[in-house]
């Protein structure tokens, strides 16, 4: 009996595996196809300063917006497009739909400072200094307008080779982050030596804020550090006005997070900035 009760789990164990083998095929097709077929969106969340509010920043994100499946989140298909390699072409066209979007903005009167891009470990080799000096050069936009976020492990995986290409991303002007700060293996000897710009802390650690006392040891620690070493320091998943208020006190550069807006597709940035003018101008009248 143990035997068919083995044999059963390891048929179901085995259909399983075909259904999983098969949708992740059908998935990975789709997404060789989707570059192509223009399905990738940028979408865009503001950063704002902890002190004045006021909008200095945004992030992009991407999204897929697949013909049956509707917006696909980037967790769906990045882990997919890292591990097949597609993430190298969709990661330039990411860069320079940024960079792009940017002086599209510009040239319509809309005020957004800096753009923040995220980068996968596998776009991070010598060829993605040429690709970021392209994708700034076609679209004309200062180099200083644009940062690029990148993770711990990436850095750790290979210190001597990540510093080198950080030099040569600094050299052309970019600003550099460390997203995700604190959740991943880091060697903190390590941060002074690379050239970085900004932490921006884990929003599991931001989740708690300000009542949960280990959340806030750890976000107080980021922050004293990052004061030290001269890193701009950025939260991320800020939802409340508590956490908020937390982080502006204890020096906390710039917030972003639903509190202060969602992510958005590009059209409706100017109708958000808008809107905030709105209600600041009647904030400061209901104060005088
Ligand atoms: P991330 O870079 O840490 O981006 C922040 C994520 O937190 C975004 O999820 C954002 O929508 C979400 N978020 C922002 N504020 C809040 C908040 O107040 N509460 C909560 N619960 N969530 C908030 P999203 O867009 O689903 O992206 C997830 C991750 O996918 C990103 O994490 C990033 O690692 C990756 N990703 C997104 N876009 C790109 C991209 O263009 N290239 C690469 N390589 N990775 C990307
Ligand atoms: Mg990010
Ligand atoms: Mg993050
Ligand atoms: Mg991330």
């Amino acid at each position: 009996r143990a035997k068919d009760a083995g044999k059963n789990t390891h048929r179901f164990f085995a259909a399983d595996m075909n259904s999983q083998t098969f949708e992740r095929l059908r998935l990975e097709n789709a997404l060789r196809q989707a570059l192509e077929r223009r399905e990738f969106e940028l979408h865009y969340q503001p950063q704002v300063s902890a002190v004045s509010h006021t909008f200095e920043a945004v992030e992009a994100l991407i999204r897929w917006r697949h013909p049956t499946l509707g917006l696909v989140p980037p967790l769906k298909f990045i882990p997919l497009a890292e591990e097949t390699g597609l993430i190298r072409p969709i990661g330039v066209w990411i860069l320079n739909e940024a960079c792009r979007q940017l002086t599209a903005w510009d040239a319509a009167g809309i005020k957004v400072p800096r753009v923040a891009v995220n980068l996968s470990a596998r776009q991070f080799s010598p060829a993605l200094v040429q690709q970021v000096a392209e994708a700034l050069h076609a679209s004309g936009l200062e180099a200083s307008r644009l940062e690029l976020e990148i993770t711990e492990s990436l850095l750790m995986q290979n210190p001597l080779e990540a510093v080198d290409i950080l030099h040569q991303l600094k050299s052309l002007g970019v600003h550099i982050a460390i997203d995700d700060f604190g959740t991943g293996y880091s060697s903190l000897s390590y941060l002074k030596r690379f050239p970085l710009d900004a932490l921006k802390i884990d929003r599991s650690f931001v989740d708690g804020l300000p009542l949960d006392e280990d959340d806030a040891a750890i976000a107080e620690a980021i922050m004293a550090m990052a004061k030290k070493l001269r890193f701009t320091v950025v939260a991320e998943g800020v939802e409340t006005l508590e956490q908020s208020q937390f982080l502006q006190t204890k020096g906390c550069a710039l917030l972003q997070g639903y509190y202060f807006a969602r992510p958005m597709p590009a059209g409706e940035l100017a109708g958000w900035m808008k809107g905030r003018s709105v209600m600041r101008l009647s904030a400061d009248e209901v104060m005088i």
